[in-house]
């Protein structure tokens, strides 16, 4: 069910969140964000803001149920392979990769452990929120695993000896010395990007959103 208005899905709350509702009204885009609310009108552009969990993001725009969305590069990636093994629509379009949201995703083992290269992991059990993009990973340098899927504490799974080693999201690295691991591989590097889902857009929003870009574009660079 599309409207007149464009629909952009952001992150409601966490890593994401604060910095996409700042772009946005850098951009001229005003919202009040208050309660609750899972939708948010803009007050002066033809523009509904969906907020929701960054999870749902990808598939929002894969479905074509939003028009835009912003979301990480490692959980947009995920979502894709996940959905092209299970043959769900998988496409989007990039306009454009934001400068937030910057992380790696990286293959973590205990710090005591010497490591030589991928084929240190083959035949361990590995524990991650992304085991789709940890596979196609390994699987081109020829090396097996067994996934251990978890959705948090991820980075406590080897000390409770559910696994060898984790694959997980790392900015400082705190967290890994916080629990006797070390990052032993980067796997992907990851920002926050501006998606766009496929097929046609009427002359107003293909307009509206040449012009969000143009400011977008205008607001990186004034803090460059
Ligand atoms: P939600 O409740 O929306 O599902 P979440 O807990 O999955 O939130 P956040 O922790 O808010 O997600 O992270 C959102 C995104 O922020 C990550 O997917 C990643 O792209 C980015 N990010 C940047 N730095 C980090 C970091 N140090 N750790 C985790 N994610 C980071
Ligand atoms: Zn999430």
């Amino acid at each position: 069910m599309q409207t007149d208005r464009l629909r952009i899905a952001i992150q409601k709350k966490g890593r994401l969140a604060k910095e996409c509702q700042e772009l946005l009204k850098r951009c001229g885009v005003k919202i009040s964000f208050s309660g609750e609310r899972l939708v948010v009108h803009a007050e002066n552009m033809p523009i509904d803001l969906l907020l929701v969990r960054d999870d749902d993001i990808p598939g929002l725009i894969m479905d074509g149920v939003v028009d835009l969305g912003v979301i990480g590069e490692n959980e947009l990636e995920e979502v894709r392979l996940e959905r092209i093994a299970l043959n769900e629509p998988s496409e989007y379009t990039q306009l454009r990769r934001l400068d937030f949201g910057g992380c790696r995703l990286s293959v973590a083992i205990d710090k005591d452990q010497t490591y030589n290269g991928p084929e240190d992991l083959n035949g361990k059990r590995i524990a991650t929120s992304y085991p789709n993009i940890l596979k196609d990973y390994l699987d081109k340098k020829g090396v097996s695993f067994s996934p251990c899927m978890l959705n948090g504490s991820v980075e406590v799974a080897p000390r409770a000896g559910l696994a060898d080693a984790i694959c997980d999201l790392v900015s400082t690295g705190a967290t890994l010395e916080a629990n006797g691991l070390k990052e032993a591989e980067v796997i992907f590097r990851s920002k926050a990007v501006l998606i766009q889902r496929k097929g046609e857009f009427d002359a107003e929003k293909t307009e509206l959103i040449e012009r969000l870009l143009t400011r977008i574009q205008g607001v990186i660079q004034a803090k460059e």
